[in-house]
């Protein structure tokens, strides 16, 4: 499988400045590996064997099918229930340890989450190897407009562990910074919400609150979040 399908320049990652750079990268890298597996991976023999075994997650099965290629969809499943055929063989016996491995396997693991995995961690490194060398991403990193909680936990958690020790104070720091630009507003507004509902306050002026449920949200629960709209009211 080719390599630059699961790397992606960080200036795509960290310049847009909109949300939360590493739901960003994910959903990138989501996206290019979805459009592989409905595309040139139909070329790549030694996809179709690792296909063969694993299948893919609800989730993924979706995507795949929005391609609007349903051959390549249909070619990979043609080959991974063939495997399957043969795996639950049985012949009037127990099934055997490795059968039920196999089973195991092609029931909860999915090509595209594995090698999205695969290819975070390994973007992930990049990022603490920039921000301890490049003053230059250290900057851009701190203006980002914010961090979903998971992102927040996750660059806090591994940062201790690539980051040299002196530096990972001044990190956690700019990674407060961030995750607190989207925290404290949201918070704020939520608060501000909640107020409209105050009897002393009605027919007054909703400002920035009328999608602050929906903002909070996203900041819980990242890229999976709700779409904004203005229009929102309580
Ligand atoms: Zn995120
Ligand atoms: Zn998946």
């Amino acid at each position: 499988m080719r390599e630059d399908i699961c790397s992606i320049p960080i200036s795509e990652v960290f310049e847009p400045k909109d949300g939360c750079p590493i739901c960003r990268m994910t959903r990138i890298l989501e996206g290019h590996l979805v459009d592989y597996i409905t595309g040139a991976a139909m070329m790549e023999p030694d996809v179709r064997i690792e296909t063969n075994e694993e299948g893919f997650c609800p989730n993924h099965y979706r995507q795949m099918l929005t391609r609007k290629n349903r051959l390549s969809v249909a070619l990979t499943l043609e080959t991974h229930l063939k495997t399957m055929q043969e795996a639950v063989e049985f012949h009037g016996k127990a099934p055997t340890k490795v059968q039920l491995a196999w089973l195991n396997k092609a029931a909860s693991s999915c090509f595209v989450c594995r090698k999205m995995l695969w290819a975070k961690e390994r973007m992930m490194k990049t990022i603490f190897i920039l921000w301890q060398k490049e003053p230059d991403f250290r900057k851009l990193y701190s203006e980002q407009p914010g961090f979903c909680l998971e992102h927040t936990e996750e660059l806090l958690r591994l940062g201790q562990k690539e980051l040299h020790r002196k530096l990972y104070p001044q990190f956690a720091a700019a990674t407060e910074e961030v995750f607190r630009r989207t925290l404290d507003v949201v918070q704020a507004d939520v608060s501000g919400y909640c107020k409209m509902y105050d009897y002393r306050n009605a027919g007054g002026d909703w400002k920035n609150t009328k999608n602050a449920i929906e903002r909070a949200l996203n900041l819980l629960i990242g890229d999976n979040g709700f779409p904004l709209d203005d229009s929102m009211k309580g």
